[in-house]
């Protein structure tokens, strides 16, 4: 068998909506036959912004030692030290001095709230029926542009989150609204994960979307894998479709992060 990919965002326990302990996730990957996992649990934020999915800056040496000692037990198996930080309005001042700090191996960069709205919370899904659906989507993606402006981050994390419920604009809209966005990544030197979570939602299908897979590919924007998983036997879920998803879009090679190889090495995709 090949080895899969790396598995290259995973939660603990810490975001509060997820379980099983750090080494249970690295003996999932293990199991699975990938070539490594990275943790990107949600990012502290001491300004208060969401706190019921993320850990207080209080656990954050804990995280940290968690995952160090999972690779020390594991080696040499390779586990990543990341984090998942959401671009928001007025969060950037707080990232852009702590991220480079932390020697994080990966920072995911999402974006989860349009405003105060949570628009991927269940709990605020009712709100999709009563708002614009491509007006919330040009808002979206106007967000991703000012997360790649950032230079923050290295991958965006689940691209077209915002189809989680299904809500979704047509495709000449998506595609217009999205393009600008693409061309910062791009121009960011940014990669996409595709995270194969969105399979298991209302959405029935990975972020990114085919016609979104194949406006990266037109820029060169290199992909990674996710998962998203939030319980260990979801470790590399599906990344046979994904592996499949890529090559269909044209895709030869993936982007590979420390502890795997150096940040953003393309290695190429098992048969
Ligand atoms: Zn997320
Ligand atoms: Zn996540």
């Amino acid at each position: 068998m090949h080895t899969l990919p790396p598995d290259t965002h995973t939660h603990t326990a810490l975001c509060k909506h997820a379980r099983g302990g750090i080494a249970d996730y690295v003996r999932a990957a293990q199991q699975n036959g990938l070539a490594g996992i990275t943790f990107a649990d949600h990012c502290p934020a001491p300004d208060g912004y969401d706190p019921q999915h993320r850990m207080v800056i209080e656990q954050f040496d804990g995280y940290r030692r968690g995952v160090l000692d999972a690779r020390e037990q594991a080696a040499p198996f390779p586990v990543g030290f990341g984090i998942e930080a959401d671009y928001y309005e007025g969060g950037t001042d707080f990232l852009r001095n702590w991220l480079p700090r932390r020697q994080f191996d990966l920072v995911i960069g999402s974006v989860h709230y349009i405003g105060d709205w949570g628009f991927d919370n269940p709990a605020n899904r009712t709100q999709w029926k009563t708002v614009d659906i491509t007006a919330a989507w040009r808002r979206y993606f106007e967000l991703v542009g000012r997360l790649a402006d950032t230079g923050l981050y290295q991958v965006v994390g689940h691209l077209d989150l915002p189809k989680k419920f299904g809500f979704r604009p047509a495709d000449p809209d998506l595609r217009e609204m999205a393009a600008p966005a693409l061309d910062r990544i791009a121009a960011a030197g940014m990669a996409v994960e595709l995270n194969t979570s969105g399979l298991h939602k209302e959405a029935r299908e990975m972020y990114p979307s085919p016609l979104l897979l194949a406006m990266l590919r037109e820029r060169d924007i290199p992909i990674c894998f996710g998962s998203d998983a939030h319980a260990p036997e979801e470790v590399g879920r599906a990344f046979g479709e994904a592996i499949r998803a890529a090559r269909e879009a044209g895709y030869t090679r993936y982007a590979s992060f420390p502890p795997c190889s150096p940040p953003g090495t393309l290695l190429p995709l098992p048969a």
